[in-house]
């Protein structure tokens, strides 16, 4: 990517414009949630200003033309991710809300007592709690997959959990600690070939490269808009048809009914039988507007320009930053550094790099298994989106040297 296009692409951001403590932002904490390009933001004032109505059962125009809105967001979903149908993409909150559907709902009606799941050990919690949660009412056993030395699913074992009660297996496609890139593909054939359905969180997968769930053949694929430059407030949940089909409601309220009557109530059809009140129409008739920022710059262009900074930045680390240790090392790997200044308490380290103008996570990153299996409380985590730039990785490679010159007197 040249400086011209990055220059253009920064341009759409205005909070990149901004400083802190009187430095420029350098913002790298796009894993936990990324920036939105004006362009959003200007679909969300233009819903508020002109078509703000709530959607479906609206007779006049601008309900109309809400309903339209949030429709054409759902077939342009359907087409982003190759899903076969429109009624396989249930709007959700997020990430986190769709797993929970799936655990609820598929989870609740079709898990018994003495059945196994297989999960990770690199899962976010979003991963792990709803099961657990499902696990208070129906005794089924988790089975946990390790990784290797560099962060890797020790796929050998993931084949050797399989048993004839294996009913499901949940993992993520992208580390949001490690940045490993999991073999989806060929996890989901061979879970498939033991007869187990197969959920997969997106939530770091989807924004930093091209997705096909229908190539993937996964059951269930979950993500997160304001993590792909959209808006907060809306999630998907991608799910086949025959699955979904199958099973119940997750909440009950308006939009999801067919008929109610005292007596019982028939629900509506995919994908509204899953999207109980009020959606948020307004974030979701946006989200296109994202998805369009990323097809003019295109998926592949983004990913090749979020790897040339992992690899700069991390040989920099290595040759640059005495006493550093990098987690997670996998060859396939998105653009996610997780790191330890020596003995250096990550939090320490984040607060000096903020006063630094430099942005990153620290903590567990709501992978706490994870932590406990690399031995550590907690990491920094510095992560990558398209707008970054090399001056920007230089900058938080100079800030770095001094947090480590003050806290490891390096
Ligand atoms: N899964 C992964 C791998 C994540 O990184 C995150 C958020 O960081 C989530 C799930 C939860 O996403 P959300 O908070 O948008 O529901």
């Amino acid at each position: 990517m040249d400086n011209a296009q990055l220059q253009n692409i920064r341009s759409q951001f205005p909070i990149l414009d901004r400083t802190v403590y009187n430095k420029p932002l350098v913002y790298l904490d796009n894993t936990a949630t990324s920036q939105t390009p004006k362009r959003v933001v200007d679909a969300i004032d233009a819903s508020y200003f002109h078509t703000k109505a709530n959607v479906h059962r609206g007779v006049f125009s601008i309900s109309q033309e809400a309903t339209d809105l949030m429709e054409q967001t759902r077939c342009r979903v359907r087409d982003y991710i190759n899903a076969s149908s429109e009624q396989e993409v249930i709007f959700t909150r997020g990430t986190t809300e769709a797993i929970n559907l799936v655990a609820a709902s598929w989870g609740g009606t079709f898990l018994h007592d003495g059945d196994e799941i297989i999960l990770t050990v690199m899962e976010h919690h979003a991963n792990i709690v709803p099961w657990q949660l499902l696990r208070n009412r129906v005794k089924f056993t988790i089975k946990v997959v390790p990784i290797n030395e560099k962060g890797e699913l020790d796929i050998e074992a993931y084949r050797n959990m399989f048993t004839e009660r294996t009913r499901l297996v949940s993992f993520t496609h992208v580390s949001n600690v490690l940045g490993t890139v999991n073999p989806v593909k060929e996890m989901t054939a061979y879970a498939h070939r033991q007869g187990a359905v197969v959920m997969v969180d997106g939530a770091q997968a989807v924004p930093h490269m091209k997705v096909d769930v229908r190539d993937l053949d996964v059951d269930f694929y979950a993500f997160s808009s304001h993590k792909m430059y959209g808006p907060t407030g809306v999630g998907i949940l991608y799910g086949k048809k025959d699955l979904l089909e199958a099973m119940p409601p997750y909440q009950g309220g308006g939009e999801m009914i067919s008929h109610v009557s005292f007596n019982g109530t028939t629900f509506a059809e995919l994908p509204f039988k899953f999207e109980a009140g009020t959606p948020d129409f307004v974030d979701i008739a946006a989200f296109p507007r994202a998805l369009d920022f990323i097809n003019e710059i295109g998926m592949d262009n983004i990913a090749a320009h979020e790897q040339e900074l992992l690899d700069y930045t991390t040989a920099r680390m290595i040759s640059e930053i005495p006493g550093v240790r990098i987690f997670g090392t996998a060859p396939h790997k998105s653009a996610v550094i997780s790191f330890l200044l020596g003995d250096a308490h990550h939090y320490d380290t984040g607060m000096l790099l903020d006063k630094l103008g430099v942005a990153v996570r620290t903590g567990h990153h709501c992978a706490q298994p994870l932590m406990q299996a690399l031995g550590v409380e907690g990491t920094v985590r510095a992560s990558f989106a398209v707008y970054n730039t090399r001056e920007e990785a230089d900058k938080f490679i100079e800030a770095l040297k001094k947090v480590n010159s003050i806290l490891n007197r390096i």
